[in-house]
């Protein structure tokens, strides 16, 4: 509760370079029922599915054989992708899609296996079959597709900037020529100051959270990615960091990652976001409803 007020409060700014990127995002599913399924819990706007088969997947096959699904996601990303080490609770936006796509394929909670992994090892953490599908603020991209698919969008977002509170000299990448820029190995946007800014001297880490740390100690002079991220880890320390205003500089559309070559599992996951009716939004609300971030569902490019 208490990272949810203060959640709030710091990512009003970023917000509305939020809802500018959202605003071209689609429209929200139309609501259909879900074929007779046991009701969810209060807390659980999904159904747990009963009965499912999927033809074809081969994904499937293996979630069946083991009777669990493994689930690669983020850990240390508040909002998103997170796991508080003192209740042992796993929660977010993404670990919410997650669960949601888990309880379509007749999995619950007691049947999923999580397995925490980095930017730079999601595609071949797919390719090896490590996991069975990925949720973790992943953007869907050309590169990344010559390897694995994706199922979605299901969130639209951008690139921003985080800073120590207080700093005036740093609204956007541009001014930060000459200064040390962080942001996790293997993502797009360390890419994106590697190849377009040669004057920002990059930073990597495998996590954000390191960057973050970098931040606040003094070492870096800002930490770079997409901009939901941000809002989360300067609602952890509004009193040191804070999300720039300046506007998201790219889009980037979350996907499922999932293996090549599983149309009926990529099919199956985007039939569900299209027809899931009021769930992405209860799962939005949950979980960013107070972030003061306004994105509507996206509509899936079934490709
Ligand atoms: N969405 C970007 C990416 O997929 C940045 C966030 C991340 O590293 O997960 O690379």
């Amino acid at each position: 509760m208490r990272f949810k007020k203060a959640f709030a409060a710091a990512g009003l700014v970023a917000a509305a370079a939020l809802v500018l990127t959202g605003c071209n995002s689609g429209s929200p599913a139309a609501p259909e029922g879900d074929g007779g399924s046991e009701p969810a819990a209060a807390s659980t706007p999904w159904t747990v599915e009963e009965g499912v088969s999927l033809e074809g997947s081969p994904t499937f096959d293996k979630i069946q054989e083991r009777g669990k699904v493994v689930i690669g996601v983020k850990e240390d990303q508040p909002g998103l992708g997170y796991f508080d080490n003192v209740t042992q609770e796993r929660s977010g936006f993404d670990v919410d899609i997650a669960r949601w796509i888990a309880a379509s394929l007749g999995m619950d909670e007691d049947d999923i296996k999580y397995k925490a992994i980095a930017s730079a090892n999601r595609e071949q953490a797919i390719v090896n079959g490590d996991v069975d599908y990925y949720v973790g603020t992943y953007s869907i991209n050309d590169k990344r597709k010559t390897e694995i698919d994706f199922a979605g969008p299901y969130f639209i977002t951008g690139q921003g900037l985080l800073v120590r509170q207080g700093e005036t000299d740093f609204q956007k990448l541009e001014e930060l020529n000459g200064k040390t820029v962080c942001s996790a190995t293997g993502s797009t946007p360390i890419q994106n100051i590697k190849e377009n800014f040669p004057e920002i001297d990059p930073q990597e880490f495998d996590l954000y959270s390191a960057c973050v740390e970098n931040l606040v100690n003094g070492q870096v002079d800002a930490v770079t990615t997409d901009q939901a991220i941000l809002i989360g880890y300067a609602a952890q320390q509004p009193e040191k960091l804070m999300v720039t205003s300046g506007p998201v500089f790219t889009e980037e559309q979350y996907g499922v990652g999932l293996a090549k070559g599983d149309d009926v599992l990529r099919a199956h996951i985007n039939d569900m976001f299209t027809d899931g009716g009021d769930v992405w939004t209860k799962i939005f609300d949950q979980n960013l409803g107070d972030s003061g971030i306004t994105v509507e569902q996206p509509a899936v490019d079934a490709y």
